[in-house]
């Protein structure tokens, strides 16, 4: 199946009903919110969606996606490639009272006025909760570990951005 470039929105009912699977994208200048949260996207955002009626009755849209971003090492600094990829599951709901009964393995996303959602707004979500907290390189790429690597936790002074007046004091005793 090619690749599309996927809709902002998408009409779930109709495509639960039809069962539309999409294999598409949309590309990293797509993703403002994303680039905003990050030092840049780097790749375009690959999505896989599946539209369905669960057992319940229930419209569900499942789906995938992953991108690849560029984050800043919070231990030297540096810029690194990091993939981002997660799975979701929304079901979508016209008010947010409604979302209260959804069983827990579904996400609530509201439809807009034209009984749409918001397709993007939903996949950008996923990827900035993916985000990590304190991004870092993994120990053997990181420029810090490769020179002052401890096993186990991060020594206080690398978990923290150097304090300058730390390092003044520091020089003034030598
Ligand atoms: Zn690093």
């Amino acid at each position: 199946m090619q690749k599309v470039k996927l809709p902002l929105t998408v009409d779930p009912v109709k495509d639960a009903q039809q069962r539309i699977d999409y294999d598409g994208y949309y590309t990293a200048s797509q993703l403002v919110r994303l680039a905003e949260s990050t030092g840049k996207v780097l790749s375009d955002a690959q999505v896989t969606l599946s539209f369905y009626i669960d057992p319940q009755k229930l419209v569900v849209m499942k789906g995938q996606v992953q991108v690849d971003v560029e984050l800043e090492c919070q231990r030297c600094g540096e810029p690194f490639k990091q993939t981002l990829e997660c799975h979701f599951m929304y079901s979508p709901v016209a008010n947010w009272d409604q979302a209260d009964d959804l069983p827990e393995i579904y996400e609530p996303i509201e439809f807009n006025e034209f009984g749409e959602i918001d397709l993007l707004g939903a996949v950008e979500d996923e990827l900035i909760l993916a985000l990590p907290l304190v991004p870092m390189h993994s120990s053997e790429h990181c420029e810090v570990s490769a020179h002052e690597q401890v096993f186990g936790e991060l020594p206080e002074e690398l978990a923290k951005k150097p304090n300058p007046f730390a390092v003044l004091a520091n020089l003034k005793q030598k």
